[in-house]
């Protein structure tokens, strides 16, 4: 229960923490909005942006409030610790969100009627991903910042990127299959880490904190709304908020409209937290984030272009536009800032270093984002987000041509959607080269599309049609056999196939365990079981690694080597 009111907590809150919408302003302010609104009613279909002048003029109206809260900050001890204990209970929040991304599964292969792939979830599960967006965001944060950072990549088709207060940058799948460069996919973790260093969240809860102690009662009743609000909006699977809150996104993974109520709070959890900061904070992110990349060498002149990316992929799939980017149509307002800032703040330092030279695309980066786009691009084709999934496929099969995943996917989406023979032409030719390079025999899928759409062709041979067919029933079997002993390795197998092509002996294959030499090892630890570690000062459970012998010794120098017993065959002669 107690949980249940701390999480419903995290939903007011969050709710409550946004943008200084106009509605919002005038409630800071006590003035309305009426002319504004009354220009919204009459252009309703054309959503243009706000009017410049009433923008400008609310801006400064928030920031005066927000001037006051610091003031009040600085000089009222009480308020002070208000807010210092609002921010520990976000931090709090956020450090549980954090828990429950790193603790929970993070893949697993899974087979669908003829499709077989690894699903991923919480977090993206590619290593050498994960740590090379790591290393570009560690690189464009200063050495001497006082705040920690890491920057971790979640699989989600939609193209969104969020901040938590901890220091913890997520940016998704999807969102770094759309952008072309080192560069702008820098630009956007510098991004969201600029609302960290500048301590955006801190600042969100002493806004909060100030606007309950301008108006306790009617904070508490807005609150008390705001809160049934989120509730029911989780109820029904919408999107939490939207409007006058910050818009706290379902997202794919959002509540299940059936669920209890307990397992709906805690489904907020699982929700991309998507805050709509405010304009100056936006600027401030951004700045931050212009001099962060120009500092580690990017070529900054690519941060407009990817502002032009994002405008047109908005625009054709309503999904797209989450969290990064915000609102809508402030799309056009931070293209033309960027825009700005390269050809007057940042001029001369660009041509400054235009004269060294900027850092280009590294062949790992190009390498790394085969994987990446084939997997979102696998995502998408399940979320039915059909351009995004032909557009990642067809670049990860471009990168890496011996991709069988990639070819499959990539033939499903062109078959699914395609009108013009010329497309089916393509599929049924993706669907040969997935066939072709499924040197484990566990593209089985591919066989059997191949198969069928030759059946359609004039003057189609038999022979193969049937051989397909063969290859498709045999190897799905055997998949079906093996895959209990599968799952005794790591979901990653075809990632370490892909790098054992590289770095491995030819034709390596994984290693079962046998079982009677695990048990003979199990018992000769329990005989030497190592003596416990000295001067222990707390009762620590785990010890220390070097005295603790490692569970799978074949590693272990000096002891004979595990003979390679290959399982069954899974690749072709
Ligand atoms: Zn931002």
């Amino acid at each position: 229960m107690s949980t249940l009111i701390r999480l419903c907590g995290i939903a007011a809150l969050v709710i409550s923490l946004s943008s200084p919408t106009q509605a919002q302003l005038g409630a800071l302010t006590g003035k309305g909005d009426s002319k504004d609104s009354k220009d919204k009613d009459n252009k309703k279909d054309k959503k243009k942006p706000p009017d410049a002048k009433v923008e400008a003029k609310n801006v400064a109206k928030y920031q005066d409030v927000k001037k006051n809260a610091k003031t009040k900050y600085d000089a009222d001890t009480d308020f002070r610790d208000d807010v210092e204990q609002a921010f520990s209970e976000l931090m709090r929040d956020h450090g549980e969100r954090a828990y429950q991304k790193n603790t929970q599964i993070s893949s697993r292969i899974v087979s669908v009627r003829e499709d077989r792939w690894r699903v991923h979830e919480n977090l993206y599960d590619n290593l050498l991903v994960q740590d090379h967006i790591n290393r570009i965001g560690q690189r464009l944060v200063a050495a001497e910042s006082e705040r920690a950072f890491a920057f971790k990549v979640i699989p989600d088709p939609t193209p969104l990127a969020e901040t938590l207060a901890t220091g913890t940058v997520y940016i998704s799948t999807g969102l770094i299959s759309l952008l072309d460069s080192e560069a702008q996919l820098a630009y956007v973790l510098a991004h969201e880490a600029g609302h960290v260093e500048k301590n955006h969240w801190h600042e969100r809860v002493m806004l909060e904190e100030y606007q309950k102690a301008q108006s306790e009662a009617q904070a508490k009743k807005v609150a008390g709304l705001r809160l049934l609000g989120s509730i029911s909006g989780s109820m029904l699977g919408g999107a939490a908020g939207q409007g006058v809150a910050g818009k706290l996104q379902a997202g794919f993974f959002g509540a299940n409209a059936l669920g209890d109520l307990g397992a709906n709070v805690a489904a907020l959890l699982y929700r991309p937290l998507i805050v709509d900061w405010d304009t100056v904070e936006e600027n401030q992110a951004d700045d931050f984030a212009f001099k962060a990349v120009l500092d580690a060498n990017y070529d900054v002149r690519e941060v407009p272009e990817l502002y032009v990316t994002m405008q047109k992929v908005a625009a054709r799939d309503v999904r797209i536009g989450l969290g990064f980017l915000g609102d809508r149509h402030r799309i056009d307002q931070r293209l033309e800032h960027a825009r700005d800032l390269v050809a007057n703040a940042y001029k001369q330092e660009i041509d400054a270093k235009l004269k060294n030279g900027f850092l280009s695309m590294s062949a790992e980066h190009r390498n790394l984002m085969a994987e990446l786009k084939r997997d979102n691009g696998i995502m998408a084709y399940y979320h039915d987000m059909f351009e995004l999934a032909r557009a990642n496929l067809k670049e990860a099969v471009a990168i890496r041509e011996n991709d069988p995943a990639a070819h499959y996917y990539y033939g499903k989406v062109l078959k699914q959607i395609g009108r013009t023979d010329d497309d089916l032409k393509l599929a049924r030719d993706e669907f040969y080269k997935a066939a072709k390079f499924d040197v484990h025999d566990e593209n089985f899928g591919s066989h059997l599309h191949l198969a069928m759409m030759m059946t359609r062709e004039n003057n189609v041979d038999k022979k193969i049609v049937a051989e397909e067919l063969d290859d498709y029933v045999t190897n799905y079997a055997r998949w079906n056999l093996m895959e209990g002993t599968l799952r005794a390795f790591p979901p990653n197998l075809d990632t370490v196939y892909e790098y054992m092509t590289l770095y491995g002996p030819p034709n390596w294959t994984p290693k079962p365990p046998i079982l009677p030499e695990v048990y003979e090892q199990v018992n000769s630890l329990r005989s030497s079981a190592p003596p416990p570690p000295p001067q222990q000062t707390s009762p620590a459970k785990v010890q220390a690694p070097a005295e603790t012998p490692a569970p799978n010794q074949k590693t272990t120098p000096g002891k004979t080597p595990v003979p390679n017993v290959p399982i069954p065959n899974t690749r072709k002669k």
